[in-house]
């Protein structure tokens, strides 16, 4: 059955290596309205459960994954020019250019179909017309609002602003950056994803915003400002806007669009992706979640005729839904915690700053906390960070025995 997949983002492309792993031979056709190299936003951080996905579904991409990958080992809380609270964890980052550009490539090799600097035909839309179409066009999924009363969907918008931006400042720790700017608190997520580029994520409430005239300020002098307001973690590097859309004169703020829909499927139609769900960046998990909706995806539909189509794309979002509930709670919990962080940030006790910040996804255990607070002394922090990268060669010498004698 012939696949249109809408859309050439991680869901879209992923979608077309899965399903052509899976029915060598099936016609596939990615559509992408952005020429090659544009896309929004910079790197994206991962960790090493979606590379054993990734490794089950096509090992090749995951290895190239893996190859432009950069690792980021701990985390780090610093108040203006305070010393920084060590947090634990360690895990991946990539550039989006990056990520897409391999993907494609893998989509091209395994014979599917890339036509990049086109929009999908109007056609696609019909719920009832031949073969499967995958909604993989993003959060502001055109298809999903089309179909918005079928597919029951509900956006919110959050009520920070945010800015996605990079900087050539090497960030190998990932770091958390708040600072008192005298109208109220500022920060950043600043994590390295290749070898000279940091995403540096910079978030402010309404209140800080506003008072500061990002409102109204063109981008370089945002891009000024925020450069001078950061110098605690910059140190004067500079700070640049992307290439994707919306990238004029304006500084291109927004404020994050929170997607659910209660169905997936529609006819042909399926939601893939941000298109269907998204989930705030404050953990990091949208990509590794579209591309988990393209693996099961592919998994529901390899073999299915069109007559038998609809009820595979209905088990596919109930799966999905069900699969992705637990990790909408935590964005949900870890978002709520950025729209009010001044009780913590107020106090000046930035171990408890660090703990709450570590917290903000779920509970931890009590112990942790004796270990948070070790880990602000060098040898023990050493020790945490040797014995994740030890976990980390653990599992990739798992998925390579796993996958031994796989050539394709
Ligand atoms: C600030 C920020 C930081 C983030 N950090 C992380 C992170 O660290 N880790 C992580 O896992 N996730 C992160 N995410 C989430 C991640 O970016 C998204 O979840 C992911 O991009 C979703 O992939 P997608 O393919 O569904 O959508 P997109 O990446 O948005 O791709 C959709 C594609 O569809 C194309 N398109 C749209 N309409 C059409 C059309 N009509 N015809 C043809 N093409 C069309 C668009 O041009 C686009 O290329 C972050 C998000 C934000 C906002």
């Amino acid at each position: 059955m012939r696949t249109h997949c809408v859309g050439g983002g991680p869901a879209g492309l992923y979608t077309a290596v899965a399903l052509a792993r899976r029915e060598p031979g099936r016609p596939v056709t990615v559509w992408e309205r952005n020429p090659p190299g544009v896309t929004h936003g910079w790197g994206v951080v991962f960790w090493d459960d979606l590379l054993d996905e990734m490794h089950r579904v096509d090992p090749v991409s995951a290895r190239a994954l893996r190859r432009a990958a950069v690792v980021w080992d701990g985390q780090a809380v610093q108040v203006g020019h305070r010393a920084p609270v060590f947090l634990g964890g360690s895990g991946y980052a990539v550039g989006r250019h990056a990520l897409l550009e391999l993907l494609g490539a893998r989509a091209r090799a395994l014979g599917v179909e890339v036509r990049s600097d086109e929009p999908a035909p109007a056609d696609l839309l019909d719920p009832d017309g031949d073969g499967l179409v995958v909604a993989a066009d993003g959060a502001g999924s055109a298809v999903r609002q089309a179909h918005a009363r079928t597919f029951r969907a509900h956006v919110t918008c959050g009520v920070n602003r945010y800015l996605w931006l990079g900087t050539p400042a090497l960030f190998d720790t990932f770091t958390f950056g708040f600072v008192d700017t005298g109208a109220g608190w500022i920060w950043c997520h600043a994590y390295r994803f290749d070898a000279d580029t940091s995403t540096f994520i910079v978030e402010a409430p309404p209140t800080t915003w506003s008072a500061l005239g990002f409102d109204r300020l063109d981008t370089a002098a945002c891009l000024d400002t925020l450069v001078e307001l950061f110098e605690p973690v910059l140190h004067g590097a500079p700070l640049r806007i992307g290439t994707g859309p919306g990238t004029g004169t304006a500084a291109p703020w927004q404020t994050f669009r929170a997607v659910t829909a209660e169905r997936w499927h529609h006819g042909r139609i399926a939601l893939v992706g941000d298109a269907a769900h998204t989930t705030h960046f404050a953990i990091g998990s949208g990509t590794r979640l579209a591309l988990g909706d393209a693996a099961a995806l592919a998994e529901h539909v390899a073999g299915v005729d069109r007559e038998r189509l609809p009820g595979a794309l209905a088990d596919y979002g109930r799966r999905r839904r069900r699969e992705i509930r637990p990790w909408q709670v935590e964005a949900e919990r870890s978002s709520a915690w950025f729209e009010d962080p001044d009780a913590w940030l107020d106090g000046g006790d930035d171990l408890a700053l660090g703990w709450s910040l570590w917290q903000r996804r779920s509970s931890a255990p009590i112990w942790r906390w004796y270990v948070h607070r070790a880990s602000q002394h060098g040898p023990v922090r050493r020790a945490r960070v040797s014995a994740a990268a030890a976990r980390r060669r653990v599992r990739a010498a798992r998925r390579v025995l796993a996958t031994a004698g796989e050539a394709r």
